[in-house]
């Protein structure tokens, strides 16, 4: 890269981040999502990340064991969400003391994570979403340490289907 400047990378990351943090992520709500099965449907509306938080991909072992890899997670409030269909089929699974993880009965798909000292506040699931921001962007690796050398996956080659080889 030439020297034209005196660009940095880590002044990018942080003037990425102090636009997240003046605008909202809402230029595409109402948001909806929903579970694998189409059973749990809901729908979002208002702020996601900025203020809020940042947009993280977990790697702690808790997250791991959910979906097998890690948790891709927007913070978000809990007045903006409303459950449209399959309230039924929502469980909760205390996995820390206070902390409640949601998923669907039905397929286990993740929805959203919640802690009782927070009630206003929840974690919604990057993967569930129909119609996720544009600008909405993993902007933290966290809890990576302890993570296993394979969920390091920025190198791996990437294909727009499955892998070449598979039988
Ligand atoms: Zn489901
Ligand atoms: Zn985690």
């Amino acid at each position: 890269m030439a020297a034209t400047s005196d660009w940095r990378p880590e002044d990018a990351t942080a003037k990425r981040i102090a636009n997240h943090k003046e605008q909202a992520l809402t230029e595409a709500n109402p948001i909806t999502g929903g579970c694998l099965c189409g059973g749990v449907r809901f729908t979002y509306s208002g702020e996601l990340g900025g203020s809020l938080g940042l947009v993280t991909l977990c790697h702690c072992g808790q997250c791991r064991k959910v979906t097998g890899f890690a948790v891709a997670v927007v913070p978000a409030r809990m007045a903006g969400f409303a459950i449209t269909q399959g309230r039924d089929l929502v469980r909760e699974y205390e996995s820390s003391p206070g902390k409640f993880r949601a998923f669907c009965g039905v397929c286990g798909g993740p929805i959203y994570s919640r802690r009782a000292s927070l009630p206003e506040a929840l974690r919604l699931r990057l993967g569930v979403l129909d119609n996720p921001p544009a600008d909405l962007k993993i902007q933290a690796h966290i809890f990576t340490e302890g993570a296993p050398a394979w969920a390091n996956t920025d190198d791996a080659p990437r294909y727009p289907g499955e892998e070449p080889g598979r039988p």
